[in-house]
C-alpha cells in the first residue's frame, strides 16, 4: 500500500474520524466521495451539518459526487512545517470547488515540474490510501493522468 508518506517515517496529522463523519471517510475507502445531500432541496453540502444550509431541512442522505471541480484558491508550501511533509516539498494546498457546489480544503498531487496551477484550473479526485483505516480525498489537475 504505497503512498507519498512511506519515506517520511513520520505520519502527517490525520483527521479524527467521528461517528458523524464516518460516512464521508468510509465513502473514500469504498472508492468514491460521498457528501451529505438534502432530501428536500437536493443541495450537496460540506462540511457535515445537522441541517441543510439552504433550506434548514434535517433530512439528508450520503450521495456520491462526481469528483470533478475547479481550484477556487491555493497556496504553494515551500517551507517545512511538519516533518511528515518533508518529501512532498513544495506542495500545493487548495480549496477545490466541486461541480456540485461544496468546497473542500485538500492537497494537489501528481504535479509535474511544468504544471501550472491557477484559480479556475479543472481538477479531479484522487483517493490516496494512508492506512487500512484512512483514505484521503486529494485532487490532481484534470487530464494529467489517465
Ligand atoms: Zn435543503
Amino acid at each position: 500500500m504505497a503512498n507519498e508518506f512511506d519515506e517520511a517515517m513520520v505520519l502527517p496529522p490525520l483527521p479524527q474520524v467521528t461517528e458523524e463523519t464516518r460516512p464521508f471517510w468510509d465513502s473514500c475507502k469504498e472508492g468514491a466521495l460521498k457528501l451529505q445531500r438534502c432530501s428536500d432541496c437536493s443541495e450537496f453540502r460540506f462540511p457535515r451539518s445537522v441541517a441543510c444550509p439552504a433550506c434548514a431541512s434535517m433530512s439528508y442522505s450520503w450521495e456520491p459526487v462526481s469528483g470533478n471541480g475547479t481550484i477556487f484558491s491555493f497556496v504553494t508550501f515551500r517551507r517545512l512545517y511538519h516533518k511528515a511533509f518533508a518529501s512532498l516539498l513544495p506542495y500545493v494546498v487548495a480549496v477545490v470547488e466541486l461541480s456540485e457546489g461544496p468546497r473542500l480544503l485538500t492537497r494537489l498531487v501528481g504535479l509535474k515540474d511544468d504544471d501550472t496551477v491557477k484559480c479556475g484550473s479543472p481538477v479531479s479526485l484522487r483517493l490516496e490510501t494512508i492506512s487500512d483505516d484512512l483514505v484521503l480525498p486529494l485532487f490532481e489537475l484534470a487530464g494529467t493522468h489517465g
